[in-house]
């Protein structure tokens, strides 16, 4: 995947559990959703898991969900594919995960129960589909609702252009739980950005650090 995006979530960080999807969530999972990745993250840890998210069970960009589409009506797909524009993949939003215990229900395996993955903010929206979850909040909404109101919003474009940052260094960026925070008090102040010691000393580690620290004028620590 070519596309790298930073999403300002418009779900709620404190309405259910959260915990650091860099730990417990691994797979496909670029460009999710930051809130909806920290409660699968929360779960995961629950369970003492690191759940996978499936190959194409994340976001899926439009031309993903066109190819996928076009296998599925060329029959060379096992499960059924949305068509464009359709999916709440295209969303960000919804996660395919064939973890235990989250994978699909069989004789041996049963899904998780409903009621756990509720506490988490997360639900089954299909019956038929039990490796499919979504937040919470998609809940009695249509496609068209859900969109307009939860889907995330791309910041991630804008910050590049405007501070000119390399290709490798948004996407390096845009792995961490923290960057929407990071790009949101970076575009929203002038001058030297605080960040902590904590973060600063993680990023050094990084080429990345030499570009970022410049580009974003962040504050070394005295
Ligand atoms: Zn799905």
């Amino acid at each position: 995947m070519s596309e790298i995006y930073i999403w300002k979530s418009r779900l709620s960080k404190d309405a259910y559990p959260m915990a650091d999807h860099t730990a417990y969530v691994a797979g496909d999972k670029d460009n999710l959703d930051p809130v909806v990745l920290g409660r699968w993250a929360a779960l995961a840890k629950a369970y003492g898991v690191v759940i996978v998210v499936t190959n194409q069970g994340g976001y899926r960009s439009k031309s993903d969900q066109d190819e996928l589409w076009l296998m599925y009506k060329a029959g060379k797909l096992q499960q059924t594919a949305a068509k464009p524009y359709t999916s709440r993949h295209g969303l960000a939003l919804a996660v395919d995960s064939s973890t235990p215990p989250f994978r699909r229900a069989s004789s041996t395996t049963p899904v998780i129960p409903e009621a756990v993955l509720n506490r988490y903010g997360l639900w089954h929206p299909y019956s038929s589909e039990p490796w499919h979850a979504e937040p919470i909040e998609t809940r009695g909404l249509t496609f068209a609702q859900i969109k307009a109101r939860l889907a995330p919003i791309e910041i991630g474009a804008a910050f590049q252009q405007k501070y000119g940052l390399a290709e490798k260094t948004l996407k390096f960026i845009s792995g961490f739980r923290w960057a929407p925070e990071l790009v949101e008090k970076r575009m929203l102040s002038e001058g030297p950005l605080h960040l902590s010691e904590q973060t600063i000393d993680y990023l050094r580690d990084y080429p990345y650090w030499p570009d970022l620290k410049t580009k974003l004028n962040i504050a070394e620590l005295a």
